[in-house]
């Protein structure tokens, strides 16, 4: 989840929190304010009830009964039990009708009524004195128009509730967006900062708080991490400049020496021994050099209309130099039909050397087998196969091989430095191609490249 919709959620969560307190809050004080009242009116009701029954003298009995009908009215199911001896037959008939509990009759003081709620109906006990008489009045009633009205006041908080959750939501997720913004923002623009790209900067907000700090701190990182890459490109590059030019010297002279005449055997051998190591160890340095210009510095690219045919036969060429005893095939069946799919913007050195460190490794670990190299093209892009007899590779390390330095771990037997894959993986990449790999050990393995044709 992101904290974008982290803080939408924790934001609505609180708020439901509270929300739902206060609506409990008011139910609670609501429902006590209207029970309390007609607790009153029906304490009032049976007092008079009360007064009546002592009252010996009948017509004034008659004067209580039409008071409480002219001012004061029934209320809805009103009930009223009046109770002269508490121990007598009727009172116990009266109670155990009522299935009120013990507590309700304990409460019952001269001054104190009891009140009870049970199934809708309201309860209220009371003792009413005059002179040495007195009487129990147990009265009852249903206050409909209460009830009515906390439901309704619980029907329009639950509706309420669900209403401001969802304007809750709403407005968390667009504040939180809005909070986010200026994150996203840096977030977008690190991730287009790469290798070959590390001079751009992040473009601080102007303001003076935590993003714009962030942003700056960003940059100082970069600016680090420009000069580190800067040293280490150049170190890499100079070193390479100077390893070639001795290894063309001496691929040339063992090319002079094998044309002297009456050489003995032996030493037309050496020559040959020098001659492909100095071209290997070439092809190494071309192979870091390019790595450190494809990994650090794209501006020094040159890029050309190519062929992606032609390149291949110029891979062919330089692999033949390096390994003569190759079987590489070129298999030109599936050339597409429109030769515009062959042709592609990019650089003829650096795919070059992608291609011929692809197929040399194809001829290297299958101990010179059988290489095919196909080429075709689909919709987008010019595809060549190349395709290898040889040891494989292990399934939980194919997703490694692209990594500087890493070799698969059946790779004992066969000299490398694990550079020709990631190199050859960052020039297709920078010309917005990819490469698939299929393998089994032990079987072979495939690799697939696509390169956007024009
Ligand atoms: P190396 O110099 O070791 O060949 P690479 O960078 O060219 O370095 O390749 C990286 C690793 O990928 C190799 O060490 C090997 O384990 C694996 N690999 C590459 N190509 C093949 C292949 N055709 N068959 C089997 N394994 C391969």
């Amino acid at each position: 989840m992101t904290i974008q919709n982290k803080i939408a959620l924790i934001f609505t969560v609180l708020s439901a929190g509270i929300i739902l307190a206060l609506s409990i809050y008011i139910y609670i004080f609501a429902s006590e304010s209207i029970s309390g009242s007609f607790y009153h009116r029906l304490e009032v009701r049976a007092g008079i009830v009360g007064h009546a029954a002592l009252e010996e003298n009948k017509s004034k009995t008659s004067v209580y009964y039409d008071f409480k009908e002219k001012h004061l009215g029934d209320l809805p199911f009103e009930n009223h039990h009046v109770i002269h001896n508490v121990n007598s037959a009727r009172a116990g008939n009266i109670k155990s009708s009522l299935h009120l509990p013990e507590s309700f009759y304990s409460q019952i003081r001269f001054d104190t009524p009891a009140r009870f709620f049970r199934s809708d109906t309201s309860y209220v006990g009371m003792k009413i004195a005059k002179g040495d008489k007195n009487v129990l009045v147990l009265s009852t009633a249903v206050d409909v128009f209460g009830l009515a009205e906390m439901e309704n006041l619980k029907n329009l908080l639950v509706t309420g509730f669900l209403i401001s959750m969802f304007f809750v939501f709403t407005f968390g997720k667009l504040f939180s967006a809005q909070i986010f913004r200026p994150i996203r923002l840096i977030i977008r623009n690190v991730k287009g900062i790469n290798a070959h790209n590390l001079h751009q900067r992040l473009v601080p907000n102007g303001s003076n708080d935590d993003i714009s700090d962030l942003s700056k701190t960003f940059n100082d990182m970069l600016d680090r991490l420009e000069i580190t890459f800067e040293v280490q490109n150049n170190f890499v590059s100079n070193a390479s400049h100077e390893l070639k030019t001795p290894l063309t010297v001496i691929s040339g002279e063992a090319q002079i020496g094998l044309s002297i005449p009456g050489l003995p055997q032996n030493a037309i051998d050496s020559f040959h021994t020098i001659y492909r190591e100095s071209e290997r160890l070439e092809h190494l340095t071309n192979s870091m050099l390019s790595l450190a210009q494809t990994g650090f510095d794209g501006k020094k690219e040159q890029w050309e209309e190519l062929r992606i045919d032609e390149l291949i036969l110029d891979v062919k060429e330089a692999v033949d130099k390096i390994i003569p005893s190759n079987h590489v095939a070129i298999n030109f069946d599936h050339l597409p039909d429109d030769d515009q799919k062959l042709i592609l913007n990019g650089n003829k050195t650096l795919l070059k050397a992608a291609f011929s460190n692809i197929v040399l490794n194809s001829c290297k670990y299958s101990d010179n087998k059988p290489v095919t190299v196909i080429i075709k093209a689909d919709h987008t892009y010019a595809i060549v196969e190349i395709t290898d007899e040889g040891i494989g590779i292990p399934d939980r390390e194919i997703n490694q091989i692209f990594v500087p330095f890493f070799r698969a771990s059946n790779t004992e037997k066969y000299k490398g430095y694990g550079i020709g894959l990631p190199l050859a993986h960052n020039i297709i990449r920078m010309h917005q191609g990819k490469v698939d790999v299929h393998s089994r050990v032990d079987e072979g393995t495939r690799f697939v490249t696509y390169l956007p044709f024009k």
